[in-house]
């Protein structure tokens, strides 16, 4: 049984992306406009293909169906997770994502519960996160006569910052902003606010505003993290989020570390280079720990991503 699938990333253009995919990672990305890098992902809009070892070619869900086996069991019916790095090079639109309740019976999707951890970003780059509304009647309101900049709550971000946002948070990225994000493997957003910006045929692009009322959460919940470190030989293990969706930990290594792992893994390298088993690894790349994969052996300096059902 194959133990780690590397992994190929799908790219995709974006009005708000730019080229900070191939400064900062050295990806031969398409355009000029490249704003995600979907770096582990089986979602049928983007899905990554093994690089190495039996089962090289095979796209991700191929795997995950075939061998459930290297996904313990792979208990839900579709690869539960997907791994974005997005480049916003413009701001993104404000937007709100359904619980698994709603995107179920009215999508037949997923719902989208992310987490993000900003691996770089320009000196005054800030993030909408949350709103002021107390009650549904007044965001109700607020939404429709446009009063977005008494609404809207924005934080200053930095690199190494981390935000967790649950289905019906509203949020966006802002301009100037690298970023990892962990998330439900779900492709359903609905945009409340576009900044009234036009493309290039003059239109606006479409709104959700009813849909957005419906899954928005009234108040709004802060979910502030305080991350936990944990020292292990040659290991800095630091987790930030624990959630029933996912759980999410930064790994940097230095020298020799060997770790017993129970559950299926998926790890994206932010910075260093070494060996995985025995397999080279550098910044940019992406792979899976698989259930056949009972102790890891990682040589080198190291600092990964990882999260984990
Ligand atoms: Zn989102």
């Amino acid at each position: 049984m194959q133990e780690i699938l590397k992994l190929k990333p799908v790219f995709q253009e974006r009005i708000w992306g730019g080229t900070k995919l191939r400064d900062y990672f050295g990806y031969d990305i398409p355009t000029e406009s490249t704003g995600e890098c979907w770096a582990i992902s089986a979602h049928k809009n983007g899905d990554c293909e093994v690089t190495n070892g039996p089962l090289r070619g095979k796209h991700l869900s191929e795997v995950y169906k075939d061998h459930p086996e290297l996904f313990g069991g792979a208990k839900s019916s579709v690869f539960p997770l997907l791994t974005k790095i997005l480049d916003a090079k413009e701001d993104l639109s404000v937007q709100v994502h359904p619980d698994d309740e709603y995107a179920r019976r009215e999508e037949n999707a997923l719902g989208k519960t992310e987490c993000w951890y900003i691996i770089d970003c320009e000196e005054d780059a800030r993030m909408i996160y949350g709103h002021t509304a107390e009650t549904k009647d007044e965001l109700s309101r607020m939404m429709d006569e446009g009063e977005w900049d008494n609404l809207l709550e924005s934080v200053k971000i930095r690199p190494g910052d981390f935000f967790y946002v649950p289905s019906g948070t509203i949020h966006a990225l802002c301009k100037g902003t690298l970023v990892l994000e962990t998330q439900q493997s779900s492709d359903v957003t609905y945009r409340v606010y576009d900044y009234d910006r036009m493309d290039d045929k003059g239109q606006k692009r479409e709104l959700h505003m009813e849909e957005a009322k419906k899954v928005l959460s009234v108040p709004h919940k802060g979910n502030s993290i305080v991350p936990e470190t944990f020292k292990e030989e040659n290991m800095t293990r630091t987790r930030y989020v624990s959630s029933s969706y996912f759980t999410v930990e930064k790994w940097i290594t230095e020298g020799e570390a060997v770790k017993e792992i129970e559950e299926y893994k998926l790890v994206s390298v932010l910075g260093g280079q070494g060996n995985v088993n025995g397999i080279p690894m550098i910044k940019g790349d992406h792979f899976i720990l698989t259930s056949a994969c009972k102790k890891v052996k990682f040589e080198g300096n190291l600092e990964m991503m990882v999260s984990w059902i």
